[in-house]
This record gives structure tokens, sequence and C-alpha cells, in this order.
């Protein structure tokens, strides 16, 4: 299993992380990789960038080194309706849109809420992929919530940062990974880099899958053809 994106990292914009846009490209292009997606966090977290870093995203080349810069963001989950912390005038307009639950800006819950939110997001046309979604305080009812991925096109995260930095991760990734399985939804792997060496490691992520026989044709940037595809797809949905 390998990748061709890097579809999650942090840059000094995010001021706990510790590398810049150009450094997390070199580290990119060392990795092999063809995608670089730069998800700072949405304006929300205490630690995130002001809101002009996104709305002149455009400034960044589209390819630094050979490796195709994708100008994102990781939002934040707001409430249980499904508001994110950048207007959508803003969000149609970036190339890769996470949506995570971050316990600064949305206190942990019940499971019921936490569902409600997730059906929500699933409905947000803006919204590419869901960021952590194995985080232990923020469980959901499974089957509903993926079958609404399914149905809206969304892609599931296994990020690899998971598993050291959020308890209980690994089990509910297990579980997320086997549903995604089950209703046939693309995922993706990633680092959730906060340091230019961390690009590209998904290592935790690809031991996973290969535990419960995870297929490799659902793994959307194990493909770049693949990646591409649904990208120009969610562009096109963006634009409506
Ligand atoms: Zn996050
Ligand atoms: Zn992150």
């Amino acid at each position: 299993m390998k990748i061709i994106a890097e579809t999650h990292c942090h840059t000094i914009a995010s001021s706990h992380a510790y590398s810049t846009v150009l450094e997390n490209a070199q580290a990119a292009k060392q990795k092999g990789l063809s995608y670089l997606a730069i998800t700072d966090h949405g304006v929300a977290m205490p630690d995130a960038p002001h809101i002009w870093h996104f709305s002149n995203l455009k400034t960044l080349p589209a390819e630094i080194d050979g490796v195709k810069i994708l100008k994102g963001v990781e939002a934040n989950i707001l409430d249980t309706g499904g508001k994110l912390d950048l207007p959508d005038s803003l969000l149609r307009k970036l190339d890769w849109v996470i949506a995570s639950f971050h316990e600064p800006t949305f206190p942990p819950s019940t499971v019921k809420d936490h569902t409600e939110a997730y059906l929500r997001i699933a409905e947000n046309p803006y919204v590419d992929c869901i960021g952590h979604a194995g985080d232990e305080r923020f469980r959901f009812e499974l089957d509903p919530v993926i079958r609404a991925f399914k149905e809206h096109h969304k892609i599931v995260e296994i990020n690899a940062h998971s598993f050291s930095a959020r308890r209980g991760a690994k089990e509910n990734c297990r579980r997320i990974a086997e549903a995604c399985k089950r209703y046939e939804v693309p995922v993706v792997l990633s680092s959730d880099a906060h340091f230019a060496y961390e690009i590209g490691f998904i290592e935790n992520s690809v031991n996973l899958l290969k535990e419960i026989d995870f297929p490799q044709e659902l793994i959307l940037n194990g493909d770049e053809e693949q990646f591409q595809a649904f990208l120009a797809y969610k562009r096109r949905e963006k634009m409506k």
C-alpha cells in the first residue's frame, strides 16, 4: 500500500505546528508524493490563522518542486447543525476541505449529538473529507453516519497521527474502516503532520487496513487517476 497524496498537514500558520509550506512540499517530494494538501485549522481554533490565510491561499503556486499543492483547511465542526468555521463563499474555493471535531470548538457531547452533526456535515457539498473520526471523545452511530458519507460522496480519513495522539483511536478507527469496507466508502490515509519529517508517514494506518484486508481500490489517495477524478468531480459540484 502506498499513497500518492498527503491529504492532511499543518504549517506554522497553525502555531502548534513547526514547518513551512515549502518545507512540507520538499518533504512530500522526498517521499515521492504527487500531491500535498495544506490544511491548517479553521479560524475557531485557539491556534488558528486569521481568515485572510484562507482567502489568500491563491498566492501559493499550484505546484512546488513537482508536487501539486491543494489549498485546503481543517475546518471545525461547531454545532449539531454541522456549522463550520469558514463561510461557504470561502469553502467552495478550496481544493480540499476536511471537517473535524476538536474539543476546544465542540465540547464532546453525546453519541446522539455527534451523530446529528456528522449527518449534517455529510450533506454539506463543500466538505470533501471527514477528519480523524476515530476520536474516542466523539463517538457516533457508525452505520447511519457511514451510509450518509457514502450517499454524499464524503471521504473518510484514517489518520495515522490519531493512534498516538488520541486515546482509544485504534479500535475506533478499525470499526470505522470496517464500516467503510462494508458500505464501500473511500478512505484517505494521512499523517496529520505537524512537522515536515512526518509528511507521508502513514504506517499505522496501513497496518490497520492490512489487518482488516481493506480493498486497495477504496484507498482514494492510493491511486493518482482516482484521486484526480475525485478532485475534478468535487470542483464541479462546488461550483453548482
Ligand atoms: Zn484535527
Ligand atoms: Zn490536523
